[in-house]
């Protein structure tokens, strides 16, 4: 009957236009279309506040297509889920002879970028025969439009075969019922709003329905740059015969009081447009660093937001890429306590219950891993996590071979495991792996009834994860009837990992009343916030410049000459969605970016940015713009969003001192029960007094003051950090990992020079230049064989590799000590000669008497001159340097020394030379030995020095004396217990992970707070 248009810029009143001939219409049964459900319950809202709701319908698109169908009677066959237009989709490229598409038709992906393009073709009304019309016109033969068209009636054929249609042949068999059967729909009005874009589906429906009755679309448009983007749209309504009423509106009644807000709506990426004063508050400019400093920063100002009065709803947070940056946002301001709703889809296989499933369908293929089998177990909350760390640990040290070698040992195989591999065949594998999805959502409930809430108390009840456990199980239930599909395989293990991979899951679901939306600008168009956060503004995000379609792209789309096809440019589109961004907020806009990353990497902003400041006055950006850095971790006190923040922002500030916290409370006018909170968080934090430090349980203290011998080797251990000390030789931690690879490497090569010297594979107990070549080959034996024994721990590849170059480090020093001349020799009964060792009859060198306790110890190799007392103490390092004289004391090396006392006190020696030997240095590097030699002496020992070790007899002693004085005092603090976090040089090796345990980090704080250094013990 009719098409009225009403057509406005944005803020022009467009919505209460329709609003007002809804209602007037109201009696007549209206329909109003908006683009999705919350739309509709906005529009709900809007329609009960000011009366008149009662008789009003409301429906998205796709409701109303339902609605057509079953008004006209028309019955279209069964459609095909999303998962099986897909397998469709894969029969028709298994079934297509393909060229040009040959190599990408394998390509993961391919089969869902495929299945998009076919909706989008047949949203365009094209078909396949003016797809390949169309192609045969290209320049070149269009080869590759002409097997997309193949493959495109290949589906068509495969799904009519089948007796399906799909969500496009529904709409399309809508709108033929509605042509061939005009009087269904009867004379009910239709009313569109929030659409500024249709497919030509959409578009032959809405003049199909203005043939028989009123319908009026109310359509965002000017012309103007920014909204170029929907000319396209205006121009075919407008055009269209039935269009007989057009009210173009003009900007109604100011949307807002900022004026810099309506100066920004009217003019933003006009040309020449004049500059405004930027004075009302309405825009602020919010530079941040990292990521998540951004969301951070963010969250502050939602939370300074609400606690001055606005509503969650009242705000709105847009980004260009919700999906990819929302999940950051959502959880940073839920941290802070903010209620939100994230619009936007999750990737399955990123939910705990996706995890879940992907790995398990890789454990029960045959290619499946025992990391695998982990990775399921990790995921699954009904497995304890002991026993999952069990697994691991067992994974670390190369325990598994096969996924059956983790769970051998079980009664059982892991029940999910054990469904799957017992199934007969692939779809009854899916049906298993569809009550899977199931029970790893509902496992964390189970007997904890009822579920109140988003988390009731202990229940960790996560919407998603039940959402996601539903979602799966529906695609995988519907993967296993693919199979009964004509011309379509049934689906196994790898095409449900897949598929899982390629579906996402709603992060938020329901009404957004009482929440801060985090959404695209895209979902924004029909509504309005007071409060408008356009976020991640930077180059190569906001404006997304990117090309969108991976088979067809823009150039192409042009040449084949399908108007229907055609899309608004890229730019032309992001201009559109950031002015939908500032058009929106009625009272402020903030616009924010990363000036860094979270390393301080420069990060180039969007040039978006630059267009609102063109047209604010000068200035503008220096008054409108915070800076957020990376040295703002935590918010000032003022700005603290809730009483967790506000303690740590006081922590930083007083450290424990809780009258200086008080004061600061005060000061801030914070309320008595925020205060009560935070003090109660203050006083709960550790005290610089209580953090790790000196053992004061009586019981290990009198267990350390009757050790009565200490080792060596543990002593300098205590030297070079006593906590590490304590965690290593008294805590125990059992590691799941394996051994580091250096300390593997040390064990084996000790072990085999030792095995080497105790049975030398020539006539002399030394290499010599006529010999060395065996020497070195048996050497190389015998690491191969500590290398293949599995008592040592798995043999890696890296390890293999380690081993190697060992083996080639060792033999240059055999060939320097081939070289050597010497009287010195290794004596058999003197390698790996332990002091302190005595048996039970009193065998075995004592140990070194240090007055209150005694050392023990075990020396790699003495040789021994043929006076049968002087001698020359070697130990062995992996190291590629080691430590010369004059810096052992300042390193805490002291065990050579002690060694050197203890053969001289209880072997009876005289050591002339105490040398470390640097192993690892190899042929490239200086590989002469480093300690404490007799300088008289070292012609007799037979190696190149370095300068400043050789030393006279009288600082020889001295340098032992000094060792066993450090010795005698540093144990007597063990013994004390005195430990405290003081890593030799005051800065921790970057190997040791005991942070955790010692808690530096926090410390630091405190003692920062309290006036301390800062710097580490
Ligand atoms: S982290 Fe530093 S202080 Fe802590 S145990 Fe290790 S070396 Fe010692």
């Amino acid at each position: 009957m009719s098409l009225e248009l009403i057509v406005g810029p944005p803020n022009s009143g467009r919505a209460g236009a329709v609003l007002e001939r809804v209602r007037a219409a109201v009696d007549r049964d209206p329909v109003l279309v908006v683009p999705a459900a919350d739309d509709a319950t906005r529009f709900e809202q809007d329609l009960c506040r000011d009366g008149g709701a009662v008789g009003v319908t409301i429906r998205t698109f796709a409701a109303l297509v339902e609605d057509v169908v079953a008004l006209t009677g028309a019955s279209p066959p069964p459609t095909l889920s999303r998962p099986q237009r897909l397998a469709v989709v894969r029969a028709a490229v298994a079934a297509t002879p393909l060229r040009a598409l040959a190599r990408s038709a394998h390509a993961p992906g391919f089969a869902i970028a495929l299945d998009d393009l076919i909706a989008e073709l047949q949203a365009a009304l094209v078909s396949p025969d003016e797809l390949r019309a169309a192609a045969a016109g290209v320049e070149g033969g269009g080869a590759h439009e002409r097997e997309l068209a193949e493959l495109y009636a290949a589906y068509v054929r495969l799904r009519d075969g089948a007796g399906r249609t799909d969500a496009g042949g529904i709409a399309l068999a809508a709108a033929a019922a509605l042509r061939a059967h005009p009087d269904a729909w009867g004379s009910r009005p239709v009313f569109f709003y929030g659409f500024d874009d249709l497919t030509a589906v959409q578009l032959e429906l809405v003049r199909l329905l203005a043939a028989r009755t009123e319908v009026t679309f109310a359509l965002t448009f000017e012309d103007r740059r920014a909204l170029a983007a929907r000319a396209r749209l205006y121009s075919e309504l407008r055009e269209d015969p039935g269009a007989d009423a057009i009210h173009e509106l003009e900007r109604a009644a100011p949307h807002t009081s900022k004026a810099s807000l309506r100066h920004l709506d009217r003019h933003l990426f006009e040309t020449d447009a004049p500059q405004a004063p930027a004075d009302d508050d309405g825009i602020r400019l919010l530079e941040c660093a990292g990521e998540r400093g951004e969301a951070e920063a963010v969250g502050l100002e939602v939370a300074r937001l609400l606690a001055e009065g606005a509503r969650p709803d009242e705000i709105v947070v847009a980004l260009r890429h919700p999906t990819a940056d929302g999940p950051l946002f959502a959880a940073v301001l839920r941290g802070m306590g903010v209620p939100v709703a994230l619009e936007a889809s999750v990737p399955l296989d990123r939910t705990a219950v996706g995890r879940g499933l992907v790995t398990l369908c890789r454990a029960a293929s045959e290619e499946g891993t025992p990391a695998d089998l982990i990775a399921h177990l990790r995921a699954d909350p009904s497995t304890p996590p002991g026993l999952v760390d069990w697994a691991e640990r067992g994974l670390y040290r190369g325990r598994y071979e096969t996924v059956a070698d983790v769970y051998a040992g079980w009664e059982a195989p892991p029940r999910h495991l054990a469904r799957v591999l017992e199934a007969g065949d692939a779809a009854e594998r899916l049906r298993a792996l569809a009550a899977t999805a199931r029970e790893l959502a509902e496992a964390p409930h189970r007997e904890r009834a009822p579920l109140v809430g988003e988390r009731s108390g202990s229940t960790p009840l996560d919407p998603i994860e039940l959402r996601a456990g539903i979602a799966a199980a529906e695609l995988l239930e519907e993967l296993a009837v693919i199979g009964a599909l004509p011309g379509c395989e049934q689906p196994d293990l790898a095409d449900a990992a897949e598929a899982i991979a390629s579906t996402t899951v709603p992060a938020w679901r329901g009404s957004t009343e009482g929440r801060v939306r985090i959404t695209s600008p895209y979902r924004l168009r029909a509504s309005r916030a007071r409060y408008l956060f356009c976020c991640s503004l930077q180059e190569g995000s906001f404006p997304n410049l990117a090309s969108t379609d991976p088979l067809i792209g823009e150039q192409r789309r042009a040449d084949l000459g399908i108007p229907a096809l055609r899309r608004a440019g890229v730019a032309d589109e992001e201009r559109y969605l950031f002015h939908v961004c500032v058009s929106r907020p009625t009272e402020r806009l903030y616009l924010t970016w990363r000036a860094s990353d979270d390393e301080g990497q420069p990060a180039p902003r969007s040039p978006f940015i630059d267009e609102v400041l063109d047209l604010l006055e000068p200035g503008a950006e220096k008054r409108l713009k915070r800076t957020r850095g990376l040295a703002h971790p935590v918010p000032e006190p003022h700005e603290a969003p809730d009483a967790r923040s506000l303690a740590r922002a006081l922590a930083l500030r007083c450290g424990t001192d809780t009258g200086a916290a008080r004061d600061a409370l005060a000061a801030l006018d914070v309320d008595l029960e925020t205060a009560g909170a935070v003090l109660e968080l203050l006083t709960g934090l550790p005290d610089p007094e209580d953090m790790p430090g000196p053992l004061s349980n009586p019981v290990v203290l009198r267990d350390l003051a009757s050790r009565r011998l200490l080792s060596a080797g543990s002593l300098e251990g205590w030297i070079q950090c006593s906590y590490r000390w304590f965690v290593e030789h008294e805590l125990e931690p059992e590691r799941l990992e394996p051994p580091a690879d250096p300390l593997w490497l040390g064990g084996i090569v000790h072990e085999a020079l030792s095995r080497l010297y105790a049975d030398p594979p020539g006539a002399d107990s030394l290499p010599r230049p006529g010999d060395v070549g065996r020497w070195k080959r048996r050497f190389g034996e015998l690491l191969d064989e500590l290398v293949a024994d599995p008592e040592r721990g798995a043999t890696t590849p890296a390890r293999k590799l380690l081993a190697e170059r060992a083996r080639r480090q060792v033999e240059a020093f055999l060939e320097t000590e081939a070289q050597r001349d010497t009287d010195l020799r290794p004596r058999r009964d003197l390698l790996e000669v332990g002091f302190g060792f005595e048996g039970e009859d009193g065998e075995g060198a004592g140990p070194l008497d240090l007055g209150e306790f005694a050392l023990r110890g075990r020396i790699d190799r003495i040789d021994v001159a043929p006076d049968g007392r002087t001698a020359v103490l070697h130990d062995y390092k992996t190291a590629t340097k080691v430590t010369g004289r004059s810096a052992l004391l300042r390193e805490g090396r002291l065990q050579i020394q002690l060694y050197a006392l203890a053969a001289q006190e209880q072997l009876g020696l005289r050591p002339i030379a105490a040398i470390y030997h640097p192993l690892g240095a190899g042929r490239s590097r200086d590989r002469r030995p480093r300690g404490v030699l007799l300088k008289d002496e070292t012609a007799r020992i037979g190696f190149d020095t370095v300068r400043g070790d050789p030393v006279d007899e009288e600082t020889f002693a001295e340098e032992l004396a000094k060792a066993r004085e450090l010795a005698r005092e540093r144990g007597a603090e063990m013994r004390d217990g005195g430990i405290k976090r003081d890593p030799i040089g005051g800065e921790c090796p970057f190997y040791c992970t005991y942070q955790p345990i010692c808690r530096l980090e926090r410390a630091i704080g405190l003692e920062d707070a309290n006036g301390g250094n800062g710097e580490g013990a």
